[in-house]
């Protein structure tokens, strides 16, 4: 059995129950022993082996993540995964950002927020990713407009990238546009693999 790893997830708001309860799932697959833990305050972070961001929105989760003091200690996670608004929240480059708003620039990749345009052209659609097929669910999710020749990409819709992955300095980032933790495994096994290296 390997060592136990602590993976958080970011429980501010968004899917933060089903990325919990997917990557309870996944860990159990894989027959891994994981401490997950909701992280909200600061005094957490250092003791991360892993963070998970889930979706939902960018502005307000920097802005918490901000007041409770944690953003310069979340920049030193070795591993993280960032579903939508966590796949924002780790580019280096957004369009459409608000005034202020801040990403922990951590991916080169540029992202631009909400340009599948409204709530209400939010769709799903079944993808063929580098790890398989799976149902993919946009909600006013971001597009990846560009990704630099370091980062890895996992899955593209219609040419575009989806999902993507860097290694940098001994850290590993996961980037989707999509929310796994609504329908598959996948991405969080994936994930989990990478933090255990295994
Ligand atoms: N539109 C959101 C943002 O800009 C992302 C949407 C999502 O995470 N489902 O942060």
């Amino acid at each position: 059995m390997k060592s136990r790893k602590i993976i958080g997830v970011l429980a501010f708001h968004g899917d933060v129950i089903e990325h919990i309860e997917t990557t309870k799932l996944s860990a159990k697959k894989l027959q891994l022993d994981i401490e997950i833990v909701s992280v909200r305050t600061k005094d957490i972070i250092s003791h991360l082996d892993a963070l998970i961001i889930p979706g939902g929105e960018s502005t307000t989760l920097y802005k918490l993540c901000e007041r409770e003091g944690m953003w310069e200690k979340m920049k030193k996670i070795k591993n993280i995964f960032g579903t939508c608004a966590g796949a924002i929240m780790l580019a280096k480059v957004i369009n459409h950002k608000i005034p202020g708003q801040k990403t922990l620039e951590l991916m080169d990749i540029e992202i631009d927020r909400n340009a599948y345009g409204r709530q209400t052209d939010s769709f799903d659609k079944d993808i063929k990713t580098k790890l398989g097929y799976i149902r993919a669910v946009f909600i006013r999710a971001p597009r990846i407009l560009k990704v630099e020749t370091d980062v890895n990409v996992l899955a593209e819709n219609e040419g575009e990238t989806i999902a993507c992955e860097q290694k940098i300095d001994g850290n590993y980032y996961l980037a989707s546009c999509f929310h796994p933790e609504l329908t598959t495994t996948t991405f969080h096994e994936y994930f989990i693999k990478q933090v255990y290296q295994i």
